[in-house]
């Protein structure tokens, strides 16, 4: 199947739901990005700073580009000008990082708060307490340049589909936990990202708001 029929498929699976396709783009060539472009996708994630800053220059000027890999504060900087959201915050450092560069970029950076959800030791994110003691620490209320949106996470990579859904649904109920209750001005709980080429569509089933999905919109990496 080619890239167009790829998108076309999972955008009808999208159809009625509350959820929007990023199109994971880590490690393919421009040609590609282009032609999910004219298929009609124009929300890109990439997982590390240097290829997104050096691919966003050479696409249209529309597409919202999504860093979805693990960020290191020094390099916030470049990709602070044109992000439209970082999914992978797991510290107050990097908010700090990230707000400052907004500023400078006279911006508002969307971010999502990184939830480790997996059995994994590899994944980054916070734990669940670690993410309510950063929300409720009274330090991200003075961040005026930076919003958080909602939360992200990723799932064990198994075979076992009801770990996957456990899993999603364990970040889903936190969601709304955190929806009900008094956040700071800068906070609201609105995107969850959840569900990769593997595991979207149980993520679907179990509230995503945002598929990150790469290989099987390009093929395997
Ligand atoms: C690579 C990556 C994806 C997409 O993975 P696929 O299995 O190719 O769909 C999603 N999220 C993150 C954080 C990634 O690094």
């Amino acid at each position: 199947m080619s890239i167009h029929e790829n998108i076309a498929a999972i955008e009808k699976q999208l159809q009625h739901t509350h959820c929007q396709l990023i199109a994971v783009t880590k490690t393919k060539p421009v040609e590609m990005l282009k032609e999910a472009y004219d298929a009609g996708c124009k929300q890109f994630g990439e997982n590390r700073v240097q290829e997104m800053q050096e691919k966003q220059p050479l696409l249209p000027s529309d597409i919202q580009w999504h860093l979805i890999g693990h960020l290191q504060t020094n390099k916030v900087k470049y990709i602070a000008p044109f992000v439209a959201l970082i999914h992978s915050v797991d510290s107050l450092k990097l908010l700090e990082e990230i707000d400052k560069q907004a500023a400078k970029n006279n911006r508002t950076i969307n971010c999502l708060l990184q939830l480790f959800i997996a059995q994994e030791e590899t994944k980054f994110g916070l734990s669940f307490e670690e993410a309510e003691e950063l929300i409720s620490s009274g330090s991200i209320e003075s961040l005026k340049h930076t919003q958080i949106v909602g939360l992200m996470g990723m799932a064990t990579f198994t075979e076992d589909q009801n770990q996957i859904r456990q899993e999603f649904r364990s970040l889903k109920q936190f969601f709304e936990k955190l929806k009900n209750t008094s956040l700071p001005a800068n906070v609201r709980m609105q995107e969850l990202s959840m569900g990769m080429s593997g595991d979207y569509e149980i993520a679907i089933e179990e509230g995503s708001t945002l598929i990150r999905v790469g290989s099987a919109i390009f093929g395997s990496r």
